[in-house]
């Protein structure tokens, strides 16, 4: 099915993993996954590492075992920076034979020092590419607090209308701490004309590490109530996890209520975050229709 189709009836609850590192057992994804298709979410995309990366091909074989062997509906993230069109067309030919249907097109991002390289300066090129070449359903990423490398919002909705109108199906955002970026990105979005459905990626913030990390790639902005949660608890890693759940659960009420597309949990592989979740959350996300 393609997950566009999905967001006609409900609030969508979806989820992200990461597959294990090449020189890791591939096994542990699989325990994972017995846990997390538990809840049985909407659909489950699977992240790809840019420039072809060398855990593509695990990439593939996840998301078809999600589809064919779980019987939940997977996307398999797909980064296009460095890749020619041959070698997308060898990825993007061994996706389609594994019964994947979505594909979550990207730019990626370059190592840092590195040229680009390869025939897709944009993540547009590889929508357009796969738009003429394919029938698979596309997503494409978009930005509250728009793209680290625009200029400014009206540049980055522009582009962002761009993917929209090369093929993209449904977007999905990137991770924010603060709603407000999120209604107003939605507002200006769709004044812009983009139409299709906007999931808000909401990442639970467990540990000190992994925000910091967030906050130099991404450029979130952290708000105050969340820097006192961080403050407060960094040094207790139980009560940490404990108030990364709460405030995670906090904005996904405050989403539901607002009338959002859809919540994809980034769930950095934790079935147990992603449990507590979604156990407080699941009975909001049926009543969608009565309140948008
Ligand atoms: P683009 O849409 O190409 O945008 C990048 C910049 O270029 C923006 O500033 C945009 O405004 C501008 N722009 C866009 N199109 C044009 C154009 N035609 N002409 C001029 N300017 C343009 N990375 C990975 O490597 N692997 C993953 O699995 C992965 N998963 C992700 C999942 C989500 C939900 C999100 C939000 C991000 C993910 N990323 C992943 C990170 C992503 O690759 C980076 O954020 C990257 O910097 C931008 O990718 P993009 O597809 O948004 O790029």
């Amino acid at each position: 099915m393609k997950t566009a189709d999905i967001f006609k009836n409900k609030t969508v609850f979806s989820l992200e993993i990461f597959p294990p590192r090449p020189d890791t057992d591939e096994s542990v994804i699989y325990d994972t996954l017995d846990h997390l298709t538990d809840i049985s979410p909407d659909f489950i995309s699977v992240t790809y590492g840019a420039g072809g990366g060398k855990n593509g091909s695990r990439t593939i074989k996840i998301a078809s075992d999600i589809q064919n062997r779980y019987g939940v509906e997977s996307v398999a993230h797909l980064p296009c920076i460095g890749l020619t069109k041959e070698q997308a067309r060898v990825i993007l030919d061994s996706m389609s034979d594994n019964g994947i249907e979505n594909i979550l097109a990207l730019r990626g991002d370059l190592p840092e020092g590195s040229t680009p390289a390869g025939d897709f300066r944009h993540a547009s090129d590889l929508i357009s590419f796969i738009k003429e070449n394919y029938s698979f359903n596309i997503l494409a990423a978009c930005y509250p607090e728009i793209h680290p490398e625009s200029r400014n919002a009206v540049d980055d909705l522009h582009w962002l209308k761009h993917k929209v109108d090369c093929g993209a199906d449904h977007l999905i955002t990137q991770l924010f701490l603060d709603n407000s970026y999120f209604c107003d990105f939605r507002e200006k979005a769709l004044l812009a004309g983009v139409d299709v459905p906007i999931e808000a990626g909401i990442m639970p913030v467990t540990n000190k590490r992994q925000i910091e990390r967030m906050v130099k790639l991404c450029g979130v902005d952290l708000p105050k109530r969340f820097i006192r949660v961080l403050e407060k608890y960094e040094h207790d890693p139980n009560a940490l996890r404990d108030a990364g759940i709460a405030y995670a659960i906090d904005q996904i009420t405050d989403l539901i209520a607002l009338g959002v597309d859809g919540i994809h949990l980034y769930t950095m592989n934790d079935p147990y975050v992603a449990h507590r979740i979604f156990d407080a959350v699941h009975n909001m996300l049926a009543v969608r229709s009565l309140v948008s």
